[in-house]
């Protein structure tokens, strides 16, 4: 129990600011799906609107197959956790993740047993008698959780939940909101605009640019196979290298732009869609990990390219090449051993099969198939 179904959702603010165009989109039972994108996309707002916290202008949301439109928030059966905790300052622990259970007159022993189940699970019990402010921001975070659940929801929202954490404890809740819901099997939607956060939750992830859906997939096919640019470019760090230019065919396929020549190899001969545009404007997508220093001689598979060295990011267990060629910057993910000094010229390859092609007028990704 606890599948969510959005279909043609819309949210008009009464400034006639479209917040979100329209949403459609399936949560399936047991899932955590992770709204992602940058500030201002409409994530929070398509939360709220699941939440019952802000009307829907148009468009249908049901859960378990039922509309709830029109349904108050607390008769949606779903719990909600804020980036603010929320906490009742002057209750203990014990009283913040009964109060929601008191108001529902529930009876006192039933209340007691999940309260400790609660603080069990979250590694609470001994905190249950202090008061918010004795605790760090990470067990606080905790309670919220603890508050959400002790209340058995169809379904779990939770909006950047981790954003007041430092890095470290971001990290480690990160973990436990994870191995939570896998024990809890409980539906969750969780709102961030961490790419890293989305990939490392979300069992599948809905992209927002704008109040617009652009992409929803799994972590790694929206890694691997991003739908247009704007999701090329906003998963991963370093991010993708874009290279502009005209693909020309004389003798061999490049990508030819004010001053530079990339050789392609010759295998986009055999893919129609990209054997179109020889004579057009392309946009080529390659990420930094999949540029490597070359060891060997140019191939077809494994073309070369030569840039210049800018400077050397080190950060430990692997460092950051920052090159010029041509106009074009580029970034490569190498091992930190070896490298070459900063200002010198750099024999890169690349595999073409790792390429990515994007049409620069609409962005949208143009299948090498
Ligand atoms: P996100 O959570 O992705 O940062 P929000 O959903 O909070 O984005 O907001 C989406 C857009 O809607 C933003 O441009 C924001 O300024 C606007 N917005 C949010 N709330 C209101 C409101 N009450 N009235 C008008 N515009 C709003």
């Amino acid at each position: 129990m606890g599948e969510v179904r959005l279909e043609q959702v819309r949210k008009v603010y009464d400034d006639g600011h479209v917040a979100v165009a329209s949403a459609d989109f399936q949560v399936a039972d047991s899932e955590l799906l992770v709204l992602v994108g940058p500030s201002g996309c409409g994530k929070s707002t398509l939360l709220r609107m699941i939440a019952g916290l802000e009307s829907i202008t148009s468009g249908t949301l049901s859960i378990d197959g039922q509309v709830v439109n029109a349904r108050s928030p607390k008769d949606r059966d779903i719990a909600m956790v804020f980036q603010s905790y929320a906490l009742y300052p002057h209750m203990t622990v014990a009283q913040n993740l009964a109060f929601g259970l008191k108001l529902r007159k529930l009876p006192a022993a039933d209340i007691v047993r999940r309260v400790n189940e609660a603080a069990d699970k979250l590694g609470l019990r001994d905190m249950l008698d202090k008061h918010p402010r004795m605790l760090s921001g990470g067990q606080r975070q905790r309670v919220a959780l603890g508050r959400a659940m002790v209340r058995n929801p169809r379904v779990f929202l939770l909006d950047e939940p981790l954003s007041n954490l430092d890095a470290k404890l971001r990290l480690s809740t990160r973990t436990e909101i994870a191995k939570l819901q896998r024990e809890l099997r409980t539906t969750m939607i969780y709102v961030t605009h961490d790419q890293v956060e989305a990939m490392t939750l979300g069992h599948r992830i809905v992209v927002l640019d704008r109040g617009v859906i652009q992409q929803i997939d799994t972590p790694m096919r929206l890694y691997e196979q991003p739908v247009n640019l704007f999701v090329a470019g906003f998963f991963g760090s370093p991010a993708m290298n874009f290279l502009r230019g005209t693909l020309i065919d004389d003798g061999g396929i490049r990508l030819v732009s004010q001053d530079c020549r990339l050789e392609l190899g010759d295998f986009l001969r055999a893919s129609p869609q990209l054997a179109n545009r020889v004579g057009t404007k392309i946009i080529i997508g390659l990420r930094p990990e999949d540029i490597r220093v070359a060891t060997g001689p140019s191939s077809a598979a494994e073309p070369q390219l030569v840039a210049k060295l800018e400077y050397v990011e080190p950060v430990g267990n692997e460092a950051f090449l920052n090159l010029t060629f041509g106009t074009h910057e580029l970034v490569s993910r190498v091992s930190p051993t070896g490298l070459p000094a900063a200002g010198s010229h750099v024999r890169l390859c690349f595999s073409t099969s790792k390429l990515h092609y994007f049409d620069p007028d609409s962005g949208q990704r143009l299948s090498a198939q």
